[in-house]
């Protein structure tokens, strides 16, 4: 029997619509005993059944893996993660020869709060967010070598940055299976190495790869731009799509040395590719007018909570007056933010408000959004962070 969490009177409508988060403010007791990283079950208030999850005692406190009530044995995890490889055949990324990298789970978009799991070649590399989900690392290994026979190279547990703070523990990034050396994967055929260990998030951001994609098609024998460029996945797409000219831009030097291994391996004509490892505010305010074709903008998130939502709308606007001011006319801009604490309206807000004091005529093409493996459950919006408009400057 797991323990139980009792919800306020009233409070377990969110729940009733599947929402798989429970509020510390939405609690009226907790059994003895419960302690972070416990399964626990919760209850309203007349004590009838709700939900089963992992407890954590912070703001989010349980976070819901279950709507009907179970005991969850390895046999549970086992059909939760069949049904995420599933759909990764289903939307043809398992086994595919010219993209070898996709996340294969995708936290609460996958029924599986708190645990995400991303695919390089065979080299999997797990991230946890709750305390709860990272004491089932053990059963996450073993069910995927079991569910993969023989296909996995390795397995990683980068969670240091992503695992809430514990004073009876400190979570180290290390290695549970296998060896990797230099992973060099596939996207939509266009090769990358990747920095498992070094690199940011997982190693690579995955979710962008239908974006670069579009990229590709608006790229012939343009000048492109690509700022925040990291491991210059952008650019590898451009310099493939036949641009005339593609300009890399990364505050990290370490990003910027990847940025060139990779533009190395692109096929036609590496050579339309330069790098600057430099700021981006500065290097906007210096930029020349009326010279690049398309700009594309994946910055940090800017806006990560709410108390620093202000300052990363003005970081937003900022960069996007600069991006419309300067950019050609006729020209794209591909304009993103990943912050959770900002919503798809209100992006496009300061969109609006950056063409308006730029006196810039601007269409919206395309809203962009996260490639399909990363799935969110339409009972948990906040799961959908990245958000992009693809712009046609006049
Ligand atoms: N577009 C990338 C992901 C960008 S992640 C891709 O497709 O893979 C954000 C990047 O912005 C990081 O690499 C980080 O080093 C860089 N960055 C953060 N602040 C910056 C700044 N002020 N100027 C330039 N780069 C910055």
């Amino acid at each position: 029997m797991l323990k139980k969490i009792i919800l306020q009177k009233g409070k377990e409508k969110s729940l009733q619509r599947f929402h798989p988060w429970v509020f510390s403010g939405a609690v009226l007791k907790k059994e003895a005993g419960i302690a972070d990283g416990d399964m626990v079950e919760v209850v309203d208030y007349n004590h009838h059944y709700l939900a089963t999850g992992h407890y954590f005692n912070s703001s989010i406190c349980v976070r819901v893996f279950s709507f009907e009530q179970v005991l969850p044995d390895a046999d549970f995890w086992k059909q939760k993660i069949l049904k995420a490889i599933a759909y990764r055949r289903d939307i043809s990324l398992l086994h595919n020869e010219k993209t070898t990298m996709f996340r294969l789970i995708n936290g609460e978009g996958d029924e599986l709060p708190g645990l995400i799991a991303d695919w390089f070649d065979g080299n999997v590399v797990l991230q946890f967010h709750s305390y709860g989900m990272y004491l089932l690392k053990e059963t996450v290994v073993s069910l995927l070598l079991e569910l993969f026979p023989g296909e996995i190279k390795s397995i990683y547990n980068k969670s240091e940055a992503t695992l809430p703070e514990l004073k009876s523990f400190s979570p180290k990034d290390e290695l549970l299976f296998g060896t990797f050396d230099e992973v060099l994967v596939k996207e939509n055929g266009i090769l990358f190495y990747i920095d498992i260990i070094k690199g940011q998030k997982t190693g690579f951001f995955i979710d962008q790869r239908e974006n670069r994609d579009l990229v590709r098609q608006f790229a012939k024998g343009k000048r492109v731009l690509n700022l925040f460029c990291y491991t210059g996945g952008f650019s590898s797409y451009a310099v493939e799509g036949g641009a005339s000219l593609v300009h890399s831009v990364d505050i990290s030097k370490k990003a910027i040395e990847f940025t060139d291994q990779n533009i190395a391996m692109c096929a036609p004509k590496p050579d339309v590719h330069q790098s600057f490892a430099d700021n981006v505010f500065d290097l906007m305010e210096e930029m020349k007018p009326d010279f690049y074709d398309v700009i594309i903008l994946d910055p940090p998130a800017f806006a990560k909570h709410h108390k620093v939502k202000e300052q990363g709308i003005k970081g937003y606007r900022t960069i996007n007056r600069r991006a419309l001011e300067k950019i050609k006319s006729g020209g794209f801009l591909f304009t993103f933010s990943c912050s959770q604490a900002i919503s798809q309206e209100e992006f496009q807000t300061i969109i609006f408000s950056a063409a308006a004091i730029e006196h810039k005529k601007v269409k919206i093409v395309k809203h962009l959004q996260h490639a399909m493996d990363h799935p969110i459950s339409v009972f948990h919006p906040e799961g959908s962070y990245l958000k992009g408009l693809l712009l046609y400057v006049e």
